[in-house]
């Protein structure tokens, strides 16, 4: 699957699959783990001062149920917006469906993309939720009315750069690769791995049993996968 829209279309997952000797000996939540969280680096937290929300430049796949819900609260999230946006629920996804097994209702659709101007991200598209300060309007629309800010957004916005490709909890390197400031090319200093970036995500979208075995799982292996971790930031400061 794709999570994050990617003009490109590039895949999480190598052409050849995610190596096995990469596939972790548990699964948490009915998904088996690419090890590959544990060792990738990752900038300190996503800070959208320094990024411009370049992770949303292409839109992302929300699940069906995901788009009734955004549609439920059009009011809200219309309200949200600003006037570099459309409110007009029409424009906001792209109306092709795909067949995908790794959302839960087996299908999704794209949001829209629109125009916008290029700031710190480098992009000159976002997705069409995504505001002039590089907020989302869901989750802005979400903290207004009272709720979680994660309350109606899309699983794999929530999630990224954390993905599930084929029923695998992985890393996306495949949209990661375009992001200038936490992109494994960008300006970013990587000081902790995307697992450890990424817990308090992982524990909203596994649920707190699945998500312990995660971190039970993370904290038997740390020697191993913080050495894996040094020697790739290695390699990642020779680009
Ligand atoms: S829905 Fe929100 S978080 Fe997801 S890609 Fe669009 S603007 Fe970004």
């Amino acid at each position: 699957m794709y999570s994050m829209l990617d003009t490109n279309i590039q895949s999480p997952v190598p052409e050849e699959g995610i190596p096995e000797a990469r596939i972790a000996p548990i699964t948490v939540a009915g998904l088996r783990v690419d090890e590959l969280i544990f060792t990738q680096g990752f900038v300190h937290y996503c800070d959208i001062s320094k990024c411009g929300g370049g992770c949303c430049h292409s839109g992302v796949y929300a699940d069906l149920g995901e788009r009734d819900e955004i549609l439920r609260h059009a009011d809200a999230i219309g309200a949200a917006m600003d006037e570099t946006q459309d409110a007009d629920t029409e424009t906001w996804f792209d109306g092709e469906i795909i067949d995908d097994s790794d959302f839960p209702s087996g299908q999704a659709i794209g949001t829209e993309v629109m125009d916008r101007d290029s700031g710190v991200s480098g992009f000159t598209e976002g997705c069409v939720f995504l505001d002039k300060r590089h907020f989302c309007s869901i989750q802005v629309a979400a903290v207004n009315a009272g709720l979680h800010r994660w309350a109606w957004k899309p699983k794999y916005c929530i999630l990224f750069p954390i993905t599930v490709a084929e029923g695998v909890l992985t890393y996306d390197d495949g949209h990661s690769e375009d992001l200038n400031y936490c992109g494994p090319t960008g300006s970013g200093e990587y000081v902790h791995s995307v697992y450890e970036a990424m817990r308090e995500e992982l524990r909203y979208f596994l649920g707190e049993t699945e998500f312990g075995k995660l971190e039970a799982y993370y904290h038997e292996n740390r020697e191993r996968f913080e050495a894996e971790r040094m020697r790739n930031n290695l390699v990642r400061l020779s680009v």
